[in-house]
Protein backbone atom coordinates (compact mmCIF):
# COMPACT_ATOMS: atom_id res chain seq x y z
CA UNK A 1 0.00 0.00 0.00
CA UNK A 2 0.97 3.29 -0.51
CA UNK A 3 2.51 5.37 2.41
CA UNK A 4 0.17 7.92 1.65
CA UNK A 5 -3.31 5.81 1.89
CA UNK A 6 -1.83 4.03 4.62
CA UNK A 7 -1.66 6.88 6.77
CA UNK A 8 -5.21 8.50 5.75
CA UNK A 9 -6.25 5.13 6.52
CA UNK A 10 -5.04 4.98 9.98
CA UNK A 11 -6.22 8.35 10.57
CA UNK A 12 -10.02 6.78 9.38
CA UNK A 13 -9.18 3.93 11.94
CA UNK A 14 -7.88 6.59 15.03
CA UNK A 15 -10.93 8.76 14.05
CA UNK A 16 -13.97 6.93 12.41
CA UNK A 17 -16.49 9.46 13.25
CA UNK A 18 -14.80 12.44 11.88
CA UNK A 19 -16.85 14.71 9.88
CA UNK A 20 -14.07 16.60 8.12
CA UNK A 21 -10.12 15.66 8.43
CA UNK A 22 -8.34 18.98 9.38
CA UNK A 23 -4.56 17.98 8.16
CA UNK A 24 -2.10 21.19 8.73
CA UNK A 25 1.23 22.12 7.84
CA UNK A 26 3.69 24.98 8.36
CA UNK A 27 6.61 26.76 7.33
CA UNK A 28 8.44 29.73 9.32
CA UNK A 29 9.38 32.60 6.21
CA UNK A 30 13.03 33.35 7.64
CA UNK A 31 13.68 33.05 3.44
CA UNK A 32 13.30 31.16 0.66
CA UNK A 33 11.25 28.13 1.00
CA UNK A 34 13.33 25.59 -0.33
CA UNK A 35 12.60 21.68 -1.67
CA UNK A 36 13.41 20.50 1.98
CA UNK A 37 10.65 22.73 3.91
CA UNK A 38 8.34 21.90 0.22
CA UNK A 39 8.36 18.66 2.10
CA UNK A 40 6.41 19.60 4.90
CA UNK A 41 3.44 21.02 2.50
CA UNK A 42 3.71 18.32 0.21
CA UNK A 43 3.55 15.31 2.99
CA UNK A 44 0.10 16.63 3.92
CA UNK A 45 -0.95 17.01 0.25
CA UNK A 46 -0.31 13.22 -0.07
CA UNK A 47 -2.46 12.34 3.10
CA UNK A 48 -5.32 14.80 2.04
CA UNK A 49 -5.55 13.60 -1.46
CA UNK A 50 -5.76 10.02 0.30
CA UNK A 51 -8.24 10.71 2.16
CA UNK A 52 -10.15 12.27 -0.21
CA UNK A 53 -9.83 9.04 -2.29
CA UNK A 54 -11.22 7.30 0.54
CA UNK A 55 -14.54 9.14 0.55
CA UNK A 56 -13.65 11.72 3.79
CA UNK A 57 -14.08 15.34 3.90
CA UNK A 58 -10.86 17.50 4.24
CA UNK A 59 -9.15 20.78 5.55
CA UNK A 60 -5.58 21.49 4.19
CA UNK A 61 -4.26 23.98 6.21
CA UNK A 62 -0.97 25.86 6.41
CA UNK A 63 0.33 28.20 8.55
CA UNK A 64 2.70 30.65 7.97
CA UNK A 65 4.66 30.85 11.40
CA UNK A 66 5.12 34.64 10.46
CA UNK A 67 4.82 36.05 13.79
CA UNK A 68 7.86 34.30 14.94
CA UNK A 69 11.34 36.37 15.92
CA UNK A 70 13.81 37.11 13.00
CA UNK A 71 16.69 35.28 14.54
CA UNK A 72 20.13 36.31 12.09
CA UNK A 73 20.34 38.25 9.17
CA UNK A 74 20.77 35.23 6.21
CA UNK A 75 23.10 35.21 3.55
CA UNK A 76 22.50 37.50 0.93
CA UNK A 77 20.50 40.67 3.28
CA UNK A 78 22.32 43.75 4.00
CA UNK A 79 23.55 44.04 7.39
CA UNK A 80 21.42 46.84 8.39
CA UNK A 81 18.81 44.21 8.94
CA UNK A 82 21.10 43.72 12.24
CA UNK A 83 18.62 46.18 13.51
CA UNK A 84 15.67 44.25 13.02
CA UNK A 85 16.72 40.85 15.22
CA UNK A 86 13.99 40.23 17.43
CA UNK A 87 10.69 41.38 15.50
CA UNK A 88 8.38 39.52 13.66
CA UNK A 89 9.00 38.73 10.32
CA UNK A 90 5.91 40.04 9.70
CA UNK A 91 7.03 43.26 11.13
CA UNK A 92 10.10 43.79 9.13
CA UNK A 93 10.03 45.66 5.53
CA UNK A 94 11.09 43.83 2.40
CA UNK A 95 14.15 43.58 2.11
CA UNK A 96 13.86 43.78 -1.96
CA UNK A 97 11.20 46.44 -2.04
CA UNK A 98 8.66 44.84 -3.52
CA UNK A 99 6.55 43.46 -1.07
CA UNK A 100 4.89 44.51 2.26
CA UNK A 101 6.98 43.00 4.60
CA UNK A 102 9.72 40.13 4.99
CA UNK A 103 7.71 37.57 5.46
CA UNK A 104 5.12 38.19 2.76
CA UNK A 105 8.58 38.63 0.31
CA UNK A 106 8.85 35.13 0.91
CA UNK A 107 5.29 33.45 1.56
CA UNK A 108 4.23 35.00 -1.54
CA UNK A 109 6.72 33.35 -4.10
CA UNK A 110 5.92 29.66 -2.58
CA UNK A 111 2.76 30.79 -2.83
CA UNK A 112 2.90 31.12 -6.45
CA UNK A 113 5.00 28.05 -6.78
CA UNK A 114 2.00 26.03 -4.90
CA UNK A 115 -0.27 27.41 -8.06
CA UNK A 116 1.96 25.72 -10.54
CA UNK A 117 1.56 21.93 -8.59
CA UNK A 118 -2.00 22.90 -8.46
CA UNK A 119 -1.99 22.30 -4.76
CA UNK A 120 -5.06 24.17 -2.95
CA UNK A 121 -4.25 25.02 0.43
CA UNK A 122 -5.75 27.40 3.12
CA UNK A 123 -2.88 29.87 4.23
CA UNK A 124 -3.26 30.57 7.88
CA UNK A 125 -1.18 33.37 8.44
CA UNK A 126 -0.28 33.74 11.98
CA UNK A 127 0.99 37.11 12.43
CA UNK A 128 -2.96 37.93 11.64
CA UNK A 129 -4.20 35.40 13.92
CA UNK A 130 -1.96 36.43 16.95
CA UNK A 131 -2.30 40.25 16.34
CA UNK A 132 -6.15 39.74 15.78
CA UNK A 133 -6.14 38.51 19.60
CA UNK A 134 -8.02 35.13 18.49
CA UNK A 135 -5.89 33.51 21.05
CA UNK A 136 -5.93 35.88 23.84
CA UNK A 137 -7.71 33.14 25.86
CA UNK A 138 -5.34 30.47 25.09
CA UNK A 139 -2.64 32.74 25.98
CA UNK A 140 -4.38 33.50 29.14
CA UNK A 141 -4.90 29.39 30.11
CA UNK A 142 -1.10 29.21 29.54
CA UNK A 143 -0.15 31.80 31.48
CA UNK A 144 -2.62 30.52 34.03
CA UNK A 145 -0.51 27.31 34.07
CA UNK A 146 2.16 28.41 33.62
CA UNK A 147 3.75 26.21 36.71
CA UNK A 148 2.13 22.87 35.08
CA UNK A 149 3.64 24.09 31.32
CA UNK A 150 7.61 24.74 33.44
CA UNK A 151 6.85 20.59 34.96
CA UNK A 152 5.84 19.21 31.16
CA UNK A 153 9.12 20.80 30.20
CA UNK A 154 11.74 20.14 32.66
CA UNK A 155 9.76 16.16 32.05
CA UNK A 156 11.98 16.44 28.96
CA UNK A 157 14.86 17.59 30.12
CA UNK A 158 17.85 16.25 31.98
CA UNK A 159 19.01 19.06 34.35
CA UNK A 160 17.16 19.18 37.77
CA UNK A 161 14.14 21.67 38.02
CA UNK A 162 14.21 24.48 40.08
CA UNK A 163 11.48 26.40 42.43
CA UNK A 164 13.39 29.91 41.34
CA UNK A 165 13.23 28.64 37.72
CA UNK A 166 9.17 27.91 38.06
CA UNK A 167 8.14 30.51 39.36
CA UNK A 168 10.10 32.75 37.05
CA UNK A 169 8.64 30.73 33.41
CA UNK A 170 6.31 32.47 31.49
CA UNK A 171 5.39 30.46 28.18
CA UNK A 172 5.05 33.31 26.32
CA UNK A 173 6.95 36.19 24.50
CA UNK A 174 6.33 39.52 24.62
CA UNK A 175 7.03 41.83 21.75
CA UNK A 176 7.55 45.37 23.44
CA UNK A 177 4.76 47.85 21.93
CA UNK A 178 7.80 50.66 21.77
CA UNK A 179 10.41 49.44 20.01
CA UNK A 180 8.91 46.13 18.35
CA UNK A 181 11.52 43.96 19.78
CA UNK A 182 11.26 40.91 22.04
CA UNK A 183 14.06 41.82 24.24
CA UNK A 184 11.48 41.87 27.09
CA UNK A 185 11.34 40.66 30.60
CA UNK A 186 8.34 39.90 32.76
CA UNK A 187 8.11 41.50 35.75
CA UNK A 188 4.13 40.13 36.94
CA UNK A 189 1.74 38.36 35.98
CA UNK A 190 -2.02 38.70 38.27
CA UNK A 191 -4.38 36.62 36.07
CA UNK A 192 -5.42 39.36 34.01
CA UNK A 193 -2.56 42.12 33.67
CA UNK A 194 0.60 41.28 32.73
CA UNK A 195 2.99 43.98 33.25
CA UNK A 196 7.51 43.31 31.46
CA UNK A 197 10.66 45.54 30.82
CA UNK A 198 12.11 46.21 27.72
CA UNK A 199 16.14 46.45 26.92
CA UNK A 200 15.03 49.62 25.28
CA UNK A 201 13.78 51.05 28.51
CA UNK A 202 9.85 51.07 27.80
CA UNK A 203 7.86 49.88 31.08
CA UNK A 204 4.60 47.89 29.90
CA UNK A 205 1.60 46.99 31.21
CA UNK A 206 -1.12 45.19 29.46
CA UNK A 207 -4.06 43.51 30.06
CA UNK A 208 -3.82 39.67 28.13
CA UNK A 209 -7.23 39.50 26.84
CA UNK A 210 -6.43 42.22 24.90
CA UNK A 211 -3.17 42.19 23.84
CA UNK A 212 -1.96 42.10 20.75
CA UNK A 213 1.44 41.43 20.72
CA UNK A 214 2.16 38.55 23.30
CA UNK A 215 3.36 34.87 21.60
CA UNK A 216 3.09 31.62 23.02
CA UNK A 217 6.31 30.10 22.96
CA UNK A 218 6.92 27.41 20.04
CA UNK A 219 6.67 23.98 22.02
CA UNK A 220 3.09 25.93 23.57
CA UNK A 221 2.44 27.52 20.56
CA UNK A 222 2.15 24.33 18.31
CA UNK A 223 0.13 22.69 20.31
CA UNK A 224 -2.32 25.34 21.32
CA UNK A 225 -3.23 25.50 17.62
CA UNK A 226 -3.40 21.70 17.12
CA UNK A 227 -6.61 22.23 19.57
CA UNK A 228 -7.43 25.18 17.81
CA UNK A 229 -7.77 23.73 14.34
CA UNK A 230 -8.41 20.58 15.46
CA UNK A 231 -5.73 19.14 13.54
CA UNK A 232 -5.21 14.89 13.04
CA UNK A 233 -2.43 14.71 10.94
CA UNK A 234 0.58 17.23 10.81
CA UNK A 235 4.20 16.15 9.35
CA UNK A 236 7.58 17.67 11.11
CA UNK A 237 11.33 17.99 9.99
CA UNK A 238 13.61 15.14 11.32
CA UNK A 239 14.97 18.17 13.61
CA UNK A 240 11.14 18.52 15.33
CA UNK A 241 11.29 14.62 15.58
CA UNK A 242 13.48 13.50 18.21
CA UNK A 243 12.83 11.81 21.58
CA UNK A 244 12.48 15.28 23.69
CA UNK A 245 12.08 17.03 20.47
CA UNK A 246 9.36 19.51 19.97
CA UNK A 247 6.78 17.33 18.33
CA UNK A 248 7.03 15.12 21.73
CA UNK A 249 6.81 18.21 24.12
CA UNK A 250 4.24 19.06 22.19
CA UNK A 251 1.91 16.34 22.18
CA UNK A 252 2.67 16.33 26.06
CA UNK A 253 1.38 19.76 26.35
CA UNK A 254 -1.59 19.69 24.52
CA UNK A 255 -2.95 17.10 26.61
CA UNK A 256 -1.91 18.18 29.74
CA UNK A 257 -1.99 21.73 29.34
CA UNK A 258 -5.07 21.82 26.57
CA UNK A 259 -6.81 18.29 27.30
CA UNK A 260 -6.76 17.82 23.80
CA UNK A 261 -5.48 14.61 21.98
CA UNK A 262 -2.05 15.94 19.48
CA UNK A 263 -2.34 14.56 15.86
CA UNK A 264 -1.11 11.74 14.18
CA UNK A 265 2.77 12.46 13.07
CA UNK A 266 5.13 11.87 10.16
CA UNK A 267 8.96 12.64 10.53
CA UNK A 268 10.51 13.61 7.35
CA UNK A 269 13.45 13.30 6.18
CA UNK A 270 15.85 15.93 4.56
CA UNK A 271 16.37 15.96 0.34
CA UNK A 272 19.13 16.59 -0.99
CA UNK A 273 20.48 18.03 -4.07
CA UNK A 274 23.08 16.22 -6.20
CA UNK A 275 25.60 18.25 -6.80
CA UNK A 276 25.03 20.52 -3.67
CA UNK A 277 26.79 20.78 -0.35
CA UNK A 278 24.66 18.87 2.01
CA UNK A 279 21.66 19.99 4.10
CA UNK A 280 19.69 22.60 3.07
CA UNK A 281 19.46 25.96 4.94
CA UNK A 282 17.76 29.30 4.06
CA UNK A 283 20.22 30.99 6.23
CA UNK A 284 23.25 29.31 4.41
CA UNK A 285 22.27 30.07 1.23
CA UNK A 286 23.04 27.02 -0.77
CA UNK A 287 18.81 26.61 -1.25
CA UNK A 288 16.89 25.25 -4.23
CA UNK A 289 13.79 26.26 -4.46
CA UNK A 290 10.53 24.81 -5.72
CA UNK A 291 10.40 27.72 -8.44
CA UNK A 292 14.12 26.91 -9.05
CA UNK A 293 13.46 23.06 -9.32
CA UNK A 294 10.32 24.27 -11.60
CA UNK A 295 12.43 25.39 -14.50
CA UNK A 296 14.16 22.05 -14.63
CA UNK A 297 11.52 19.65 -14.01
CA UNK A 298 8.00 19.34 -14.47
CA UNK A 299 5.52 19.75 -11.86
CA UNK A 300 4.16 16.30 -12.47
CA UNK A 301 8.03 14.82 -12.20
CA UNK A 302 8.73 16.79 -9.03
CA UNK A 303 5.17 15.26 -7.32
CA UNK A 304 6.33 12.38 -8.60
CA UNK A 305 9.62 11.85 -6.76
CA UNK A 306 8.26 13.54 -3.75
CA UNK A 307 5.06 10.62 -3.39
CA UNK A 308 7.62 7.73 -4.43
CA UNK A 309 9.90 8.23 -1.22
CA UNK A 310 8.06 7.31 1.78
CA UNK A 311 8.40 10.47 4.21
CA UNK A 312 11.28 8.88 6.25
CA UNK A 313 13.19 8.40 2.96
CA UNK A 314 16.14 10.59 2.13
CA UNK A 315 16.40 11.33 -1.49
CA UNK A 316 18.66 13.10 -3.86
CA UNK A 317 17.16 15.03 -6.33
CA UNK A 318 19.93 15.65 -9.25
CA UNK A 319 20.43 18.66 -11.13
CA UNK A 320 23.19 17.44 -13.34
CA UNK A 321 23.12 14.45 -15.66
CA UNK A 322 20.72 12.54 -13.54
CA UNK A 323 17.91 15.09 -15.02
CA UNK A 324 17.56 12.61 -18.13
CA UNK A 325 17.33 9.81 -15.82
CA UNK A 326 14.70 11.09 -13.65
CA UNK A 327 12.64 12.25 -16.73
CA UNK A 328 13.43 8.81 -18.77
CA UNK A 329 12.17 6.55 -15.76
CA UNK A 330 9.56 9.23 -15.16
CA UNK A 331 8.12 8.65 -18.91
CA UNK A 332 8.36 5.31 -19.38
CA UNK A 333 6.00 4.77 -16.05
CA UNK A 334 3.62 7.81 -17.14
CA UNK A 335 3.17 5.75 -20.29
CA UNK A 336 2.50 2.58 -19.10
CA UNK A 337 0.08 4.27 -16.11
CA UNK A 338 -2.11 6.26 -19.05
CA UNK A 339 -2.20 2.95 -21.08
CA UNK A 340 -3.53 0.97 -18.03
CA UNK A 341 -0.56 -1.33 -18.03
CA UNK A 342 1.38 -0.36 -14.77
CA UNK A 343 0.46 -2.74 -12.68
CA UNK A 344 2.61 -1.73 -9.55
CA UNK A 345 -0.01 -0.56 -7.20
CA UNK A 346 2.47 1.54 -5.11
CA UNK A 347 3.75 2.93 -8.05
CA UNK A 348 0.10 3.29 -9.58
CA UNK A 349 -0.78 5.62 -6.70
CA UNK A 350 2.46 7.67 -7.36
CA UNK A 351 1.30 8.40 -10.61
CA UNK A 352 -1.93 9.34 -9.56
CA UNK A 353 -0.50 11.66 -6.50
CA UNK A 354 1.55 13.51 -9.38
CA UNK A 355 -1.03 14.47 -12.08
CA UNK A 356 -1.52 18.10 -12.02
CA UNK A 357 -4.50 18.75 -14.48
CA UNK A 358 -6.86 15.98 -15.77
CA UNK A 359 -6.36 16.81 -18.72
CA UNK A 360 -2.55 17.46 -19.50
CA UNK A 361 -1.21 17.43 -22.92
CA UNK A 362 1.17 14.62 -24.32
CA UNK A 363 4.86 16.06 -23.99
CA UNK A 364 8.14 14.85 -25.92
CA UNK A 365 10.41 12.77 -24.18
CA UNK A 366 13.11 15.02 -22.40
CA UNK A 367 16.35 12.84 -23.56
CA UNK A 368 14.88 13.71 -27.26
CA UNK A 369 14.37 17.27 -27.03
CA UNK A 370 17.65 17.54 -24.89
CA UNK A 371 19.65 16.40 -27.76
CA UNK A 372 18.32 18.05 -30.63
CA UNK A 373 17.76 21.24 -28.91
CA UNK A 374 21.00 23.15 -29.25
CA UNK A 375 21.59 21.27 -32.26
CA UNK A 376 18.54 23.96 -33.28
CA UNK A 377 19.93 26.32 -32.01
CA UNK A 378 17.20 26.45 -28.97
CA UNK A 379 14.45 27.17 -31.37
CA UNK A 380 11.29 25.32 -30.76
CA UNK A 381 9.37 25.75 -34.45
CA UNK A 382 12.79 23.84 -35.81
CA UNK A 383 12.88 20.73 -32.74
CA UNK A 384 8.99 21.29 -33.93
CA UNK A 385 10.17 20.14 -37.34
CA UNK A 386 12.52 18.22 -37.32
CA UNK A 387 10.23 16.06 -34.80
CA UNK A 388 7.60 15.81 -36.84
CA UNK A 389 9.98 14.51 -40.12
CA UNK A 390 10.72 11.47 -38.00
CA UNK A 391 7.22 10.80 -37.21
CA UNK A 392 6.78 12.52 -33.84
CA UNK A 393 3.64 15.08 -33.83
CA UNK A 394 3.24 17.48 -30.62
CA UNK A 395 1.63 20.73 -29.83
CA UNK A 396 3.76 23.74 -29.72
CA UNK A 397 3.00 24.41 -26.41
CA UNK A 398 4.02 20.98 -25.27
CA UNK A 399 7.64 21.33 -26.70
CA UNK A 400 7.35 24.60 -25.17
CA UNK A 401 7.20 23.18 -21.96
CA UNK A 402 9.63 20.38 -22.00
CA UNK A 403 11.96 22.97 -24.70
CA UNK A 404 12.28 25.56 -21.91
CA UNK A 405 13.28 23.12 -19.09
CA UNK A 406 15.90 21.45 -21.24
CA UNK A 407 17.33 24.91 -22.25
CA UNK A 408 17.52 26.21 -18.36
CA UNK A 409 19.02 23.05 -17.41
CA UNK A 410 22.03 23.24 -20.20
CA UNK A 411 23.00 26.67 -19.64
CA UNK A 412 22.28 26.35 -15.05
CA UNK A 413 23.27 23.09 -14.53
CA UNK A 414 24.69 21.05 -17.32
CA UNK A 415 26.78 23.12 -19.64
CA UNK A 416 28.73 19.84 -20.84
CA UNK A 417 25.42 18.97 -22.05
CA UNK A 418 25.55 22.05 -24.97
CA UNK A 419 26.63 20.09 -27.81
CA UNK A 420 27.67 21.45 -31.05
CA UNK A 421 27.47 21.18 -34.30
CA UNK A 422 31.56 20.68 -35.51
CA UNK A 423 33.01 23.19 -37.46
CA UNK A 424 34.91 21.34 -40.02
CA UNK A 425 35.65 17.72 -40.93
CA UNK A 426 37.36 15.89 -38.75
CA UNK A 427 40.29 13.97 -40.73
CA UNK A 428 42.82 13.57 -37.96
CA UNK A 429 39.91 11.05 -36.91
CA UNK A 430 39.02 9.87 -39.88
CA UNK A 431 42.28 8.55 -40.72
CA UNK A 432 42.69 6.04 -38.04
CA UNK A 433 39.37 4.41 -38.78
CA UNK A 434 39.86 1.05 -40.96
CA UNK A 435 39.32 0.61 -44.55
CA UNK A 436 35.74 -1.17 -43.53
CA UNK A 437 34.66 1.31 -41.41
CA UNK A 438 35.27 4.29 -44.13
CA UNK A 439 33.13 1.84 -46.65
CA UNK A 440 30.34 1.71 -43.99
CA UNK A 441 30.67 5.72 -43.44
CA UNK A 442 30.75 5.76 -47.65
CA UNK A 443 27.61 4.07 -48.10
CA UNK A 444 25.73 5.80 -45.13
CA UNK A 445 26.73 9.07 -47.28
CA UNK A 446 25.24 7.41 -50.41
CA UNK A 447 22.04 6.29 -48.70
CA UNK A 448 22.04 10.32 -46.89
CA UNK A 449 22.02 11.03 -50.78
CA UNK A 450 19.46 8.89 -51.90
CA UNK A 451 16.86 9.86 -49.20
CA UNK A 452 14.10 12.17 -49.00
CA UNK A 453 12.52 13.36 -46.22
CA UNK A 454 9.20 10.59 -46.52
CA UNK A 455 11.43 7.73 -45.89
CA UNK A 456 12.67 7.88 -42.39
CA UNK A 457 12.11 4.03 -41.12
CA UNK A 458 13.25 2.78 -44.99
CA UNK A 459 16.23 4.47 -44.50
CA UNK A 460 16.87 3.54 -40.93
CA UNK A 461 16.64 0.02 -41.88
CA UNK A 462 19.34 0.77 -44.58
CA UNK A 463 21.78 2.50 -42.59
CA UNK A 464 21.22 -1.05 -40.31
CA UNK A 465 21.98 -3.26 -43.77
CA UNK A 466 25.42 -1.16 -44.55
CA UNK A 467 27.09 -3.22 -41.68
CA UNK A 468 25.19 -6.63 -42.67
CA UNK A 469 27.03 -9.50 -41.01
CA UNK A 470 26.18 -13.19 -40.70
CA UNK A 471 27.08 -13.38 -37.06
CA UNK A 472 24.12 -11.30 -35.37
CA UNK A 473 26.41 -10.27 -32.67
CA UNK A 474 29.56 -8.82 -34.90
CA UNK A 475 26.37 -6.86 -37.14
CA UNK A 476 25.27 -5.15 -33.73
CA UNK A 477 28.89 -4.47 -32.67
CA UNK A 478 29.48 -2.78 -36.55
CA UNK A 479 26.37 -0.86 -36.60
CA UNK A 480 27.36 0.23 -33.08
CA UNK A 481 30.64 1.05 -34.25
CA UNK A 482 29.29 3.14 -36.97
CA UNK A 483 26.97 5.26 -35.08
CA UNK A 484 29.83 6.23 -32.74
CA UNK A 485 31.71 7.17 -35.70
CA UNK A 486 29.01 9.29 -37.03
CA UNK A 487 28.60 10.81 -33.47
CA UNK A 488 31.99 11.61 -33.02
CA UNK A 489 32.44 13.38 -37.04
CA UNK A 490 29.48 15.25 -36.39
CA UNK A 491 29.01 16.52 -32.66
CA UNK A 492 32.11 15.41 -31.37
CA UNK A 493 30.16 12.97 -28.95
CA UNK A 494 30.50 9.19 -28.87
CA UNK A 495 26.43 9.14 -28.39
CA UNK A 496 24.08 11.79 -29.33
CA UNK A 497 20.10 11.84 -30.09
CA UNK A 498 18.76 9.22 -32.26
CA UNK A 499 20.00 8.98 -35.76
CA UNK A 500 17.03 9.83 -37.38
CA UNK A 501 16.23 12.99 -35.33
CA UNK A 502 20.19 13.68 -35.66
CA UNK A 503 19.99 13.10 -39.36
CA UNK A 504 16.69 15.86 -39.83
CA UNK A 505 18.23 18.30 -36.88
CA UNK A 506 21.84 18.57 -39.31
CA UNK A 507 19.87 18.64 -42.97
CA UNK A 508 21.64 16.42 -45.41
CA UNK A 509 23.85 19.28 -46.70
CA UNK A 510 25.46 19.80 -43.60
CA UNK A 511 25.66 16.11 -42.92
CA UNK A 512 27.25 15.32 -46.10
CA UNK A 513 29.60 17.90 -45.44
CA UNK A 514 30.95 16.80 -42.48
CA UNK A 515 30.89 12.98 -43.10
CA UNK A 516 32.16 12.92 -46.91
CA UNK A 517 35.33 12.40 -47.19
CA UNK A 518 35.38 10.73 -50.18
CA UNK A 519 36.29 13.32 -52.44
CA UNK A 520 39.00 15.71 -51.33
ZN1 LIG B 1 11.40 47.96 23.60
Amino acid sequence: MHWAERIARELIEKYPDRETYVCASGISPSGAVHIGNFREIITTYFVVKALERLGKKTRFIFSWDDFDRFRKVPKGIDRSYEQYIGMPYSEIPDPYGCHGSYAEHYEKAFEASLDAFGIEVEMIYQSKEYKSGRYNEYIKHALDCRCEIYDVLMGFKTQEPSQEERKAYYPVTVYCEQCGKDLTMIRDYDGCVLTYGCACGYEGVVTVLEASHIKLVWKVDWPMRWMVEDVVFEPGGRDHSDVGGSYMVSKEVVKRIFNHLGPEYAAYEFIGIKGGHGKMSSSVGNIITPEELLKVYTPELILYMFAKYKPSAAFNIGLDGDVVRHYTEYERYRERYDKGLLTDEDLSYTMTLSEVAKESPCLPSYSQVAGVLPLVNFDILLLQDVLKKTGLCYEKEAIRIISKRVEHWISTWCPEKMIRLNGEQDWAYYDTLSDLQKKWLSDFCQLIRKSTDENMDILMSDIYAICHHEDKKTMRAHQKSLFTMIYLLTINATSGPRLPLLIKAIGHKRLLGLLSFDHE
